[in-house]
């Protein structure tokens, strides 16, 4: 349904019967335009989508959005989030306006909630006083202590971001911004969970901390080839040990004061409420991208041409959201998983994961299966113990933190078992090995996991 007279789309009269309530919207202002050069950004190569482009979103569009985005939500909360490419390129006045043409929209009782992925390096006082002035949750993406985060994360030069990143997140703390570290975990940071973790929370003083696995599939004339993947991604099983080593420090010291998402998601799955990530839900579908042209696609991962629903100047974005193909889109996360996943142990935890990094096949040669899945089932068995624990807090109306207290009272009695063992007797742990080679080694007596 448009204007006659301006084109626009306007609110369909009936809402589309589907339409959910809430959605979440990725819009890139600057599509891929970036003023970095991170060795793993497949943003980039989104440019190619658009030839010619000054991969600016103009004024008109941004009102137009934004008057969409609120009228085709039906829940208190509306979120707007940036993201990009890098979206501070579009310059603070920009998102200045943005928050007044979205209140313009707000109806009674609605609430904007601003976010913005940022890689931090353009941030300043100015910035910060208006992120927090506005309430925006600002992501920084940050990979780790600065040697792992220079590995890939450098500038069009191939200079090192790292300082730049640390001066713009000083703004954002000064400011009391709130800010959560989005880190890819690659090649370089992926065998240094600790010294990752620790330097987040110890360093950045980060409080929410969300964790995104590099797999970047290898591509001959933009096709992938086969499952191979690049030096750069990080292994399943990698993964999985990365996600472990860090639970088990979290799950000792940090619960109730550092959220890793993550860690958020498996507990709600385990205590059987909505996960709130797509990634680990039944289907998917509500996590859709927008390019600075108006062009929404079904996915910020899926923005290529057999996946766009159409343009916000053409149809109301509601209708988009709630289009057959979109909602195709969302099932066939659950409609495509394999015989194995569908009969996997923690599938209510993992679901098969994210749809795009389904390329390998079963070991009964059925296609679709998750390239993480021996991580994925390695993290969710090894959690099951301390999730389940912390269920049972959970209904017992006590909470989740009450968990460290077991953890240290279990590591002390480990520690006094171990000092009561002889070099020559069975390490206690149960390898059969003799304590002295097992965790009678010096470097090997730290807690049972
Ligand atoms: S394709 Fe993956 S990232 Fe995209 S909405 Fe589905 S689960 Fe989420
Ligand atoms: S752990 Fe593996 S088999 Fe199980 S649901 Fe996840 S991807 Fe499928």
């Amino acid at each position: 349904m448009q204007n006659l007279i301006t084109n626009i789309p306007l609110l369909p009269a009936d809402r589309p019967a589907n339409a959910p309530p809430a959605f979440h919207m990725l819009v890139k202002p600057t599509g891929a335009t970036c003023n970095l050069d991170c060795a793993y950004c497949f943003f980039l190569a989104k440019e190619l989508l658009y030839p010619g482009s000054r991969f600016r979103m103009a004024d008109e569009l941004l009102e137009n959005y934004l008057r969409q985005l609120v009228e085709a939500h039906e829940s208190p909360e509306v979120v707007i989030a940036w993201q990009g490419g890098e979206p501070t390129l579009m310059g603070l006045p920009f998102f200045r306006r943005s928050i007044d043409y979205a209140k313009r929209y707000l109806r009674p009782g609605q609430r904007l909630v601003n976010t913005i992925q940022t890689n931090g390096t353009l941030l300043d006082d100015e910035w910060a006083v208006f992120f927090k002035e506005n309430e925006f949750l600002v992501g920084i993406s940050i990979d780790g202590p600065r040697a792992m985060h220079d590995t890939y994360r450098t500038d069009k030069g191939g200079a090192p971001t790292f300082d730049r990143v640390m001066r713009g997140l000083s703004f954002l703390q000064k400011h009391g911004v709130e800010w959560n570290a989005l880190v890819t975990l690659n090649h370089s940071n992926a065998e240094h969970p600790l010294e990752v973790y620790r330097f987040l929370r110890d360093e950045c003083k980060a409080r929410f901390i969300q964790f995104i696995p590099i797999v970047e599939r290898l591509h001959e004339n933009g096709v992938p080839f086969g499952t191979a993947i690049t030096d750069r991604s990080i292994s399943a099983q990698q993964y999985g040990q990365f996600l472990i080593e860090v639970f088990e420090e979290w799950v000792r010291h940090d619960i109730a004061s550092v959220y890793v998402q993550m860690f958020d998601v498996a507990l709600a799955n385990w205590y059987g409420e909505p996960s709130g990530l797509c990634v680990f839900s039944k289907t998917c579908g509500t996590a859709l991208a927008m390019e600075h042209n108006g062009d929404v696609y079904s996915c910020d991962h899926f923005v290529e041409p057999a996946f766009k629903l159409g343009n916000i100047h053409e149809s109301h974005l509601i209708e988009l959201v709630a289009s057959d193909q979109q909602v195709k889109f969302g099932r066939d996360k659950f409609d495509t998983l394999p015989r194995y996943c569908r009969e996997c142990d923690v599938r209510f935890a993992c679901h098969g994961a994210c749809p795009k990094d389904r390329f390998i096949n079963t070991s009964d040669g059925e296609p679709g299966l998750n390239y993480l899945c021996e991580g994925y089932k390695m993290f969710f068995h090894h959690i099951r113990p301390a999730m389940e624990m912390m269920v049972q807090l959970l209904r017992m109306n006590r909470a989740p933190s009450e968990v460290m207290a077991m953890y240290a009272a279990r590591d002390r009695q480990w520690q006094e078992r171990l000092a009561r063992t002889g070099r020559n007797d069975p390490c206690p742990c149960g390898s059969g090995k003799k304590f002295k080679v097992c965790h009678g080694r010096k470097q090997n007596t730290g807690a049972v996991q």
